[in-house]
């Protein structure tokens, strides 16, 4: 049975993609049959996998608003156990032809239903808005992992989110837990990123990730090649800590197959 896991945070730029690209490559890695799901109409999961988001296949768009079944949509990647629902840039629209169908938060939790007893994770890369497509994954989803820059203002908004997650869980999803936050492009040597970590350790308690992804210009080069951090440079500091990420949660779910690196 595979546990859904919404990557997710109003905030833009805060890592999102770059964590659900590389922690379901770090999940298939290892040995997991993961599915990423691009959800952001600005489909940088896609592209950053190497596909086009021109609509030369079908995607998550026509799966939420024409019910077409997931398989007809869902692509091999140049990963070994890693699939991914592409998205495409008519996606912009989704939101507003979401908006009059019955049942609309639904939409991607029916759509992915069947794929539960297929894959071990479903990855679902969020726009970075509390819209309805962001609801659709969190409605899908049974975790959400919060990522969050190590910077000013990274902790604005984030009580809000967190309460966003909870009346989620209240009103539609009762099996949504907040599987934690992780910390992105940190960097050690900045007095702010510590102070941002020391604060979110009060606020996430045990649940925030120990693993720490570093600000590294391997990361963010990676996707223009339409690459993982494991294929772009497989011994980067970045991959060390993606696959140190997803070794941490696996853990949490008793996996006993590494350690972890705490920086
Ligand atoms: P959006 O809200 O627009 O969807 P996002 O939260 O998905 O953004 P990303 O696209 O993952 O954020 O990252 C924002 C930018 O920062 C990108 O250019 C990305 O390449 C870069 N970036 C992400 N993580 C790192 C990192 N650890 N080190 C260096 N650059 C990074
Ligand atoms: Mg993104």
């Amino acid at each position: 049975m595979s546990e859904t896991i919404a990557i997710a945070n109003q905030k833009g730029g805060v890592g999102k993609t770059t964590t659900a690209i590389n922690l379901a490559a770090a999940l298939a890695c290892l040995g997991q049959n993961t599915l990423l799901v691009d959800l952001d109409p600005q489909g940088n999961a896609t592209s950053g996998l190497g596909f086009s988001k021109n609509g030369d296949y079908p995607s998550v768009h026509q799966v939420l608003v024409d019910l077409l079944p997931a398989d007809q949509a869902i692509q091999q990647t140049s990963v070994e156990l890693l699939d991914i629902l592409c998205a495409s840039q008519d996606m912009v629209s989704a939101e507003l032809e979401l908006a009059s169908v019955v049942s609309r938060e639904n939409r991607l939790f029916k759509a992915l239903e069947p794929f539960i007893p297929v894959y071990d994770f479903i990855i679902i890369d969020c726009p970075p808005a509390l819209s309805l497509l962001t609801i659709n994954a969190l409605v899908a989803a049974n975790r959400a992992i919060i990522p969050i820059q190590g910077e000013y203002y990274a902790l604005e908004g984030l009580a809000y989110f967190i309460e966003a997650i909870n009346k989620v869980r209240e009103s539609i999803n009762p099996n949504l837990q907040l599987e934690g936050g992780v910390l992105t492009m940190f960097d050690i040597r900045q007095t702010l990123a510590q102070q941002v970590k020391s604060e979110l350790e009060k606020y996430f308690g045990e649940s925030l990730f120990k693993t720490q992804i570093p600000r590294t210009v391997r990361l963010a080069e990676a996707p223009s090649f339409g690459k993982t951090i494991f294929q772009y440079d497989a011994r980067s500091k970045g991959s060390e800590a993606y696959l140190s990420l997803a070794g941490e949660l696996l853990a949490r779910r008793g996996w006993k197959g590494m350690r972890f690196n705490n920086n």
